[in-house]
């Protein structure tokens, strides 16, 4: 079966699971998921199922990247704000969507990789930042939307405090090794929150801080890599 036919059999399936919002649909069938998966399953990029991506990570399966970004109900003129860049794909998606992405990843190794897709698939509207997604983007608030790709134990209060009036932040909440519930909170227009379910979801874990090698920050990392023969 061809990479198309594969595509085409991927949207009815998302149309039967209950997805109909036609952007959310076609920035599917716009982006190439082939581009944001490893090599050795680029034959099951268009199978309905998360893949491994290093790093012990996963791209999200795409029902599940189609029900968050169709529950995100973003518009053309937004800026939004993705926690866990992973792969970039969801990021991607979103780019599709409205003005600007903006997106935290917390693995140096996975964001380059992201970036340089970001680059290769001429998608210029993603800002993309190596950080602990707990803390948000404040310099950057508020944001339209916020969608969370890794799922915290509880709803982390920054990241409902940059979320502008009429905002909205969707998460899947809970612990790692359960089901956890993908959430929709919305700031109304009076300050107020409200919280829907959206169904049940399974998320790798939204982690604190950095990874070890990374804290540091960028001036220790060469003299390492230089006492270890510069090899990476
Ligand atoms: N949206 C991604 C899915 C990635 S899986 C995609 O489309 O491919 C979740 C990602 O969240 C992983 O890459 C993981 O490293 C990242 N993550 C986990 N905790 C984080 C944190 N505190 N800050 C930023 N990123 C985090």
């Amino acid at each position: 079966m061809t990479i198309e036919a594969r595509k085409i059999r991927l949207i009815m399936q998302l149309r039967r699971a209950g997805i109909s919002d036609t952007e959310v649909l076609s920035a599917l069938e716009r982006i190439p998921r082939e581009a944001f998966v490893p090599k050795s399953f680029l034959d099951q990029a268009y199978e309905n199922k998360a893949l491994p991506i290093g790093q012990g990570q996963t791209l999200s399966q795409p029902q599940v990247v189609a029900i968050m970004t169709q529950g995100l109900k973003v518009q053309k003129r937004q800026k939004v704000l993705e926690i866990g860049t992973g792969s970039g794909y969801q990021a991607a998606i979103l780019s599709r969507l409205c003005r600007r992405v903006y997106t935290i990843e917390r693995y140096r190794e996975l964001l380059e990789v992201a970036e340089k897709r970001f680059i290769d698939l001429r998608l210029h509207n993603i800002t993309t930042r190596l950080g602990d997604g707990w803390k948000g983007w404040p310099e950057q608030a508020p944001f339209d939307r916020i969608i969370v790709t890794a799922a915290p134990p509880s709803i982390p209060g920054k990241l409902v405090d940059q979320l502008g009036e009429g905002g909205l932040l969707v998460l899947p909440v809970g612990r790692s090794s359960h089901d956890q519930e993908l959430l929709r909170i919305t700031r109304h227009d009076d300050g107020s929150l409200s919280e829907e379910s959206l169904g049940l979801v399974r998320f790798v874990p939204l982690v604190r801080g950095l990874p070890d090698d990374e804290s540091g920050g960028a001036g220790t990392r060469a003299p390492i890599a230089a006492v270890n023969g510069g090899g990476r």
